[in-house]
């Protein structure tokens, strides 16, 4: 078999992976070069690929074969598949060398990317083993509660587009992937194709592990070609890149005429506060230099995230220029293959180019304080050949009268520093920007940062308050996480993705189903207030995970409530709360007398509703997700319980690690089982509370 460097040398042309084969596009195709000496590495092409068939052959073959796996099962394929690539990381640093990058900035895009499909497999844990999920809770609709809905949200049948920019040729493929995979939607992904080969080697290997099921990846690398002239309403493009192709593509008729969803996720001003009271002797100070220089450097600024825009209080200024001028001095460029390189290569020479010229426009109104335009000492590397450029620092003076640092981005080692006098010209500065992905401020003022979140909040998709507290466990401003929202207003796009179980929503349709309970119940296999219960001679305790049936339900016998009861219970929680005494007068207060407490009620319930002293199925209990009290219990008050089986969750067996000792029980093959306690009297109004409680019951076979 031909790896894949033996592939690049004899074909010299990648491949697409398209409807089930690896074929190469016609024509010459497009030269893509090494970044740091200027060789050919491969070309590119999608010519004669008919895309409307791709489209088709993710919707009808890759589609209904993720949708038929439930969640449980995808988010262990994701895991898998982050396990594989993990195995192969090394190939896949090699070639990134060629992009640029140095090994750490690679990090990033490669394991940064398989984290994301670590982080988006484990999400399987807050999801159910059903191929939909439910979104909310059970909204009645009527009085008598016959009627009644509940949002779910079922995979698309279309495919999801990713049209990405070339900064992260994994991560930014590995991070919209694993959202669309775990939702149980296929893939068509076009990688920016001036880094495409890394995107095409990590395909290789994904298609070749025979994880994925087929037609749920399939990969471009070259023009889009007219692709999105074949969308229709259940695709879902992503796109990531500059804002003036993310328009164009945006306004396609077909997508707009299709109402295809789309996902936009462009140039962002990102900005950097520094708080009024940061001085040079603080930690704050020294944590906001170096987090500068990394941002500014790390894969040499070209991250969307990157500090473009950094405001600092007037009377610091010349303090902070000095500062951030030594650090960056100390950033040494060249060969990313060699150790003592600290900033690599920009991904190619036209992007260097473009960087001058935005540069260039940006010295309307700013100058270079540090760095030059023309010449950078380069270590290992011949300056000529390679895309390299030397960090640059602007200085602004007048930012509030100045455009160009609040519209101009330079995609690449550029940031502008400028002044600010008080916080409502730091919120106003920071909303130049037009909407940014991000926004960090560095203080030790809690006041200094609310009142710059609450003002200056709605313009940015995320920010990070930097002190000494946090400063070392911080993941940085320029990192964006699977769990939190990516995505920005305004000029960033107005996209959002990832986010946890957010981003899954995104590829899913949204349906509010309304019927009666025990209808919603059948279907959404969670049980639903008012909906009709099983009721077993078998007492459900007795029954293994397998056995149990959604609506499998007790009634329980009586039991009253007395004065002596709430008595003990005081005494024996110390729970003295005047409600709880027999001795209160009662004037004045919520209560008509001695009342019960909430929590000895819920204990009486367990009483009633627990069986047999003989060990059962179930191992323990897990807690409680939500309690309420309806209405007080008063001494004399019968209560009994309505218990029913709510919901069953599948929970695989922990890998074991031999080195490690087994935790008592974590080998036992189980699942979590919610129950809907209803505490009732014989009242017309008979709800007493409501909760819904947890417990571990044992499997009867083992799932693995
Ligand atoms: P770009 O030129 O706009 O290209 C982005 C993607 O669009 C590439 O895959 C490109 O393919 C494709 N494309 C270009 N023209 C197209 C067309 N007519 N039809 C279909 N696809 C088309 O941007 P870039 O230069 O690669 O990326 C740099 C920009 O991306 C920067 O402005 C940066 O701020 C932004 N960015 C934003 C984020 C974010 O999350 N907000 C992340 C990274 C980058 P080809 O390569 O084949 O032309």
């Amino acid at each position: 078999m031909i790896k894949f460097e033996e592939t690049i040398l004899i074909m010299a042309k990648l491949g697409n992976y398209i409807t089930g084969k690896w074929i190469e596009g016609d024509g010459e195709g497009q030269k893509l070069y090494n970044a740091v000496n200027g060789e050919l590495v491969v070309t590119a092409s999608t010519m004669g690929l008919d895309f409307a068939s791709i489209l088709h052959y993710g919707r009808s073959k890759g589609s209904p074969a993720l949708k038929k796996m439930t969640f449980q099962e995808r988010g262990r394929m994701l895991k898998a598949l982050a396990l594989h690539l993990l195995e192969k990381k090394e190939k896949f640093y090699k070639i990134s060398y060629k992009t640029g990058a140095t090994r750490p900035d690679s990090w990033v895009d490669i394991e940064g990317g398989i984290g994301n499909l670590f982080s988006n497999a484990s999400l399987r844990r807050k999801l159910p083993n059903e191929i939909f999920a439910l979104d909310g809770e059970n909204i009645g609709l009527s009085k008598k509660g016959t009627f009644a809905a509940q949002h779910i949200l079922l995979p698309k049948e279309g495919v999801a587009i990713h049209i990405n920019a070339y900064n992260f040729p994994v991560w930014g493929m590995l991070e919209k992937i694993a959202v669309n995979l775990l939702a149980g939607v296929a893939a068509v992904v076009k990688p920016a194709t001036v880094t495409s080969y890394l995107t095409e080697a990590v395909v290789r290997e994904i298609i070749a592990s025979n994880i994925l099921p087929e037609g749920s990846l399939q990969l471009l690398c070259g023009s889009a070609g007219d692709i999105l002239d074949h969308v229709i309403s259940q695709d879902v493009i992503t796109f990531t890149g500059s804002a003036s192709t993310g328009l164009k593509l945006k306004s396609n008729p077909r997508v707009l005429k299709e109402n295809v969803p789309f996902n936009l996720e462009t140039d962002s001003l990102n900005c950097f506060v520094v708080g009024n009271d940061v001085t040079p002797s603080m930690p704050e100070w020294d944590i906001f230099i170096k987090e500068v220089r990394n941002e500014m450097t790390s894969k040499a600024g070209q991250k969307c995230t990157a500090i473009r825009r950094i405001f600092i209080p007037e009377n610091k200024m010349e303090d902070v220029c000095k500062a951030i001028i030594i650090s960056l001095s100390q950033t040494t460029v060249g060969n990313p293959e060699n150790e003592k390189v600290k900033m690599g290569a920009l991904a190619g020479k036209f992007q260097r180019e473009e960087v001058k010229d935005q540069v260039q426009k940006l010295l309307a109104s700013s100058q270079i304080i540090y760095g030059s335009l023309d010449s950078v000492e380069v270590i290992d590397a011949d300056m000529e050949k390679g895309a390299f450029i030397s960090p640059i620092l602007l200085l602004n003076e007048k930012p509030l009268t100045s455009e160009e640092p609040h519209n101009i981005e330079a995609f690449g080692p550029v940031s502008t520093i400028m002044p600010y006098r008080n916080i409502d010209e730091v919120i106003a500065l920071s909303k130049k920007g037009k909407g940014s992905l991000c926004s960090s401020i560095v203080t030790a003022n809690e006041q200094f940062a609310k009142e710059y979140i609450l003002g200056a909040g709605t313009f940015h998709g995320r920010i990070l308050i930097l002190n000494n507290d946090c400063a070392k466990e911080s993941t940085g401003h320029g990192s964006p996480l699977p769990m939190l929202i990516h995505g920005g207003p305004g000029r960033a796009g107005g996209g959002e993705e990832m986010g946890g179980l957010r981003g899954i929503r995104h590829y899913m349709q949204r349906v509010a189903l309304q019927g009666s309970p025990t209808m919603l119940t059948s279907i959404t296999n969670v049980y639903q207030p008012n909906s009709k219960g099983h009721i077993d001679t078998i007492h459900p305790f007795k029954k293994y995970f397998e056995e149990l049936r959604i609506g499998d339900q007790l009634i329980t016998a009586k039991r009253k409530i007395t004065s002596e009861d709430i008595d003990h219970f005081a005494d024996l929680s110390g729970d003295h709360f005047y409600a709880h005494l027999r001795s209160t007068n009662f004037d004045g207060t919520m209560f008509d007398q001695q009342v019960a407490h909430g929590y000895f009620i819920m204990s009486a319930a367990a009483g009633l509703f627990v069986d047999s002293y003989e060990k059962n199925p179930v191992l323990l209990n897990y807690g409680i997700d939500e309690l309420r009290f309806t209405k007080p219990v008063y001494p004399g008050q019968e209560i009994f319980i309505r218990f029913t089986c709510k919901e069953k969750i599948e929970q695989e067996i922990k890998d074991v690690n031999p080195e490690i000792p087994i935790k008592k029980g974590s080998d036992i093959p189980k699942g979590i089982v919610k129950w809907y306690v209803e505490i009732l009297d014989d009242t017309e109004d008979p709800v007493i509370g409501i909760g819904t409680i947890l417990t571990m019951v044992k499997r009867k076979f083992s799932n693995e």
